[in-house]
């Protein structure tokens, strides 16, 4: 039986991590290269002439004298720790399929679960803003799912209380091997908020799939062809073959997130969404996914900790 390539895909050892990325210096060279892939520019003057500092780890610009410190202004300058400390919590991360407890990765890291809480969110918070804009094209299998709740049984828990509604799409090929995966709270399965979705989600010449849950033909506002498939109710539903995908992975989200996590929180919910939706989207290379995440790091402006424990985001 062929091997299934993402679950047998290796992704980086923990020898081979520590290898590139053991040593401050290491992490530090990684974050100047993302954020000044072409050598250091001064973010006063635009000058590209300079000096190090390398006591304090600064970079002095030869013609205005600014001091520019390669964090400065980046997630990484937010908390005092060293880089060596922030490139683990990104392995942890990214390597692993299920996602990590706060707690764990705290006690992984040797810091307190509020400070690797704080790592962990503003990483998500990364991967969020960076596939943010990025919309699915093509063949695209769409459902209904909630958090907090199960959906099995006759009762599919439509609007329970409790449960944070989101939706899943998945893009495929023609033949209906998975591309991209998108999930996005929504604030009710209804018109408005799936026509909101396929606006900001789907290209216009999206091909949607759906079973038939009426605000689904909402996606036609935003352009998109969209056909039903009737699946009637229970286990037999999650076999149909034209929501394969969307059920997988709506099975290993459930799977990840109910043995990862005792509860979350339904306004964190997006930035769990992200984590898993991030990971899917690069599974075929794991091991750059720790480059990607450190060079899209260094490009988003950070919430400020106050606002990502408050945060109630429905990109
Ligand atoms: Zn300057």
């Amino acid at each position: 039986m062929a091997r299934n390539v993402v679950q047998f895909q290796k992704g980086l050892s923990e020898p081979a991590y520590e290898q590139q990325y053991g040593t401050e210096e290491q992490c530090r060279a990684m974050v100047i290269a993302s954020r000044w892939p072409h050598g250091f520019e001064c973010p006063a003057c635009g000058a590209t002439r300079h000096c190090v500092v390398t006591t304090r780890n600064l970079y002095q610009c030869a013609k205005c004298r600014r001091q520019t410190s390669p964090i400065a202004g980046t997630i990484f300058a937010s908390t005092h720790l060293p880089l060596q400390l922030w490139f683990r919590a990104i392995y942890h991360l990214t390597q692993t399929k299920q996602g990590i407890s706060s707690i764990e990765l705290g006690r992984r890291l040797g810091v307190t679960q509020t400070t690797a809480w704080k790592m962990k969110h503003k990483l998500k918070q990364v991967m969020l803003e960076r596939d943010a804009t990025k919309r699915l094209n093509g063949r695209v299998e769409i459902d209904d799912a909630y958090l907090g709740g199960e959906r099995s049984g006759g009762k599919r828990g439509r609007g329970a209380p409790g449960k944070t509604p989101f939706v899943a799409a998945v893009e495929t090929t023609e033949e209906g091997k998975p591309v991209r995966l998108k999930l996005r709270r929504v604030t009710s399965f209804c018109a408005t908020s799936i026509a909101g979705f396929a606006k900001r989600s789907l290209d216009p010449d999206c091909f949607v799939v759906s079973d038939g849950l009426q605000c689904f033909a909402s996606v036609a506002d935003a352009g998109c062809a969209h056909q039903v498939v009737k699946t009637g109710s229970g286990p037999k539903a999650a076999r149909t073959p034209a929501f394969k995908w969307v059920n997988t992975a709506l099975g290993n989200i459930k799977a990840a997130i109910t043995g990862t996590y005792r509860a979350i929180n339904s306004k964190h919910v997006p930035r769990y969404l992200a984590e898993f939706e991030y990971r899917f989207n690069r599974r075929y290379d794991l091991a750059a996914m720790i480059p990607r995440l450190a060079w899209a790091a260094v490009r988003t402006t950070p919430m400020p900790y106050r606002l990502l424990k408050l945060a109630e985001v429905y990109a």
